[in-house]
C-alpha cells in the first residue's frame, strides 16, 4: 500500500521521522512513502537525524573473516558459499582458532575495532561451537568488538555465546517477507525471526540487515525496513548490502540497482532506525566513491574493512583510508567498544536502553 493510497501526506511522514525518536510502529504506508519523497527532502531529514544520535563525521569499522567457507546445504538465491551452486568458490573447513586470532591481530593493527567472524552453516553444530567459542573468547581479549554470523541457532546457543563474551550475532533477514521465498526456500522469514528472538533472549546485540538489488520492488525494500524497525528492540547494527552478483548464483545478471535508489534505501534505514549503526555493507566495490559519499550524507555510518568479505572482494584498506581522508571522516576509536560495553554490558536488554545507546554511538 502506498502512501497515496492511503492518503497519507509523505511530507507529514517525513516531518514526523526527522524528530529522531525510535518508534516501533511504522506502518507499511509510512515506510513506503519515504521511497516516494524528493530525494534531497529524503537526505536532509535523514542526515538531520543522524545528527542528534552521533558524531556525523565518525564512521565504525569492522572486519569481516569467514571462518568456515561454501558447502552451506542452504540455497540463498545471492549466495557462492550455497553448496547448489557451481561458482568455483574453493571450500575451507572451520579454521583453527590461533589462525583466527592472529587475523584479528592484524585488523586491529589496521584500525577495526570490531571482529566478525562468518561460517557458511545451516546452523553450528555443539562441536563447532566449541572451537568458535575460544575464538570469541580469544579476540575479545585483544580488546576487539566480536561479532559471529552462523546462521540459525538456538537459544541455548546464544547463550553460550553471550557467556563467551559474544558482543553482536549477525542474522540478516535479506529481503521482505513477501519476497523472501523468491530467494531462498529452505528455510522461512519466520526461521530467521525465531533466532533473532533467541538472540535477544541471550542478551546479545543483534545486527540485522538485508540486501538491496535482487529484483524486488521498492516495496519490499520499505517493507523489510519496516520489519526490522518494528522489532521490540532495534537491531543495534543495521547492514544494508547491495547485491554483489557472482557468476554461477541464480541471481547474476539481475539488474543492477540505481545508485540513488540504493542511497534512498541508507537514508529510510537511517530515519526508521535512528539510533543503530547502518551499515554501508557488501557491494561496496562496485560504488563510485560519490555513491559512498552519499551514503555516509544520509547516515550510514560502518564499514567494512580490508580486502575481502566473506568471499566477495571489498575496497583495498588503502582506498577507503583516502576515501576518509577526502571526506574528513574519522575511524570510530577503540574507547567507543568500551563506552558501549559499560552502558550495557554485552547486552542491551530493553528497549528503554535505545537512547542511551545512541548516545553512546
Ligand atoms: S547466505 Fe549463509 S545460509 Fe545462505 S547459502 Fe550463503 S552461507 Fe549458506
Amino acid at each position: 500500500m502506498s502512501a497515496a493510497d492511503q492518503n497519507l501526506d509523505p511530507t507529514a511522514v517525513l516531518a514526523r521521522a526527522r524528530d529522531g525518536q525510535p518508534r516501533h510502529d511504522w506502518t507499511a504506508a509510512e515506510s513506503r512513502a519515504l521511497f516516494e519523497v524528493p530525494f534531497n527532502d529524503l537526505i536532509f531529514a535523514a542526515q538531520t537525524v543522524h545528527r542528534k544520535h552521533f558524531d556525523a563525521n565518525e564512521v565504525q569499522v569492522s572486519t569481516l573473516l569467514s571462518i568456515k567457507t561454501g558447502a552451506c546445504p542452504e540455497d540463498c538465491a545471492y549466495c557462492p558459499q550455497s553448496a547448489r551452486y557451481d561458482t568455483g568458490l574453493e571450500k575451507e573447513k572451520l579454521m583453527d582458532v590461533d589462525l583466527v586470532l592472529a587475523q584479528a591481530r592484524a585488523a586491529r593493527e589496521k584500525g577495526a575495532t570490531r571482529f566478525c567472524m562468518g561460517a557458511a552453516y545451516r546452523s553450528p553444530t555443539d562441536k563447532h561451537l566449541d572451537r568458535i567459542i575460544d575464538m570469541i573468547r580469544g579476540v575479545r581479549e585483544l580488546g576487539m568488538e566480536t561479532c559471529a554470523t552462523l546462521g540459525m541457532v538456538s537459544r541455548e546457543q546464544a547463550e553460550r555465546m553471550a557467556e563467551a563474551g559474544l558482543d553482536y550475532y549477525n542474522h540478516n533477514i535479506d529481503t521482505a517477507e513477501e519476497f523472501y521465498g523468491d530467494i531462498i526456500t529452505t528455510r522461512t522469514f519466520q526461521d530467521r525471526l525465531d533466532t533473532l528472538e533467541n538472540v535477544r533472549e541471550a542478551g546479545l546485540n543483534v545486527c540485522c540487515g538485508g540486501i538491496i538489488g535482487m529484483g524486488e520492488e521498492t516495496a519490499h525494500r520499505a517493507d523489510m525496513l519496516r520489519t526490522l524497525a518494528n522489532l521490540d528492540q532495534h537491531p543495534e547494527s543495521v547492514p544494508i548490502n547491495q547485491l554483489v552478483q557472482v557468476p554461477g548464483t541464480p541471481l547474476h545478471g539481475e539488474e543492477a540497482v540505481h545508485p540513488l535508489e540504493f542511497v534512498r534505501s541508507i537514508a529510510a534505514a537511517r530515519l526508521m532506525m535512528p539510533a543503530s549503526h547502518v551499515r554501508l555493507s557488501a557491494g561496496r566495490t562496485e560504488m563510485s566513491e560519490e555513491t559512498q559519499a552519499l551514503c555516509f550524507l544520509a547516515g550510514a555510518n560502518s564499514i567494512f574493512y580490508g580486502d575481502k568479505l566473506l568471499t566477495t572482494d571489498n575496497p583495498e584498506a588503502d582506498r577507503d583510508r583516502a576515501l576518509f581522508r577526502r571526506l574528513g571522516i574519522r575511524p570510530e576509536q577503540a574507547e567507543r567498544v568500551e563506552e558501549r560495553r559499560s552502558r550495557c554490558g554485552s547486552a542491551c536488554a530493553s528497549t528503554d536502553d535505545e537512547q542511551d545507546h545512541a548516545a553512546a554511538g
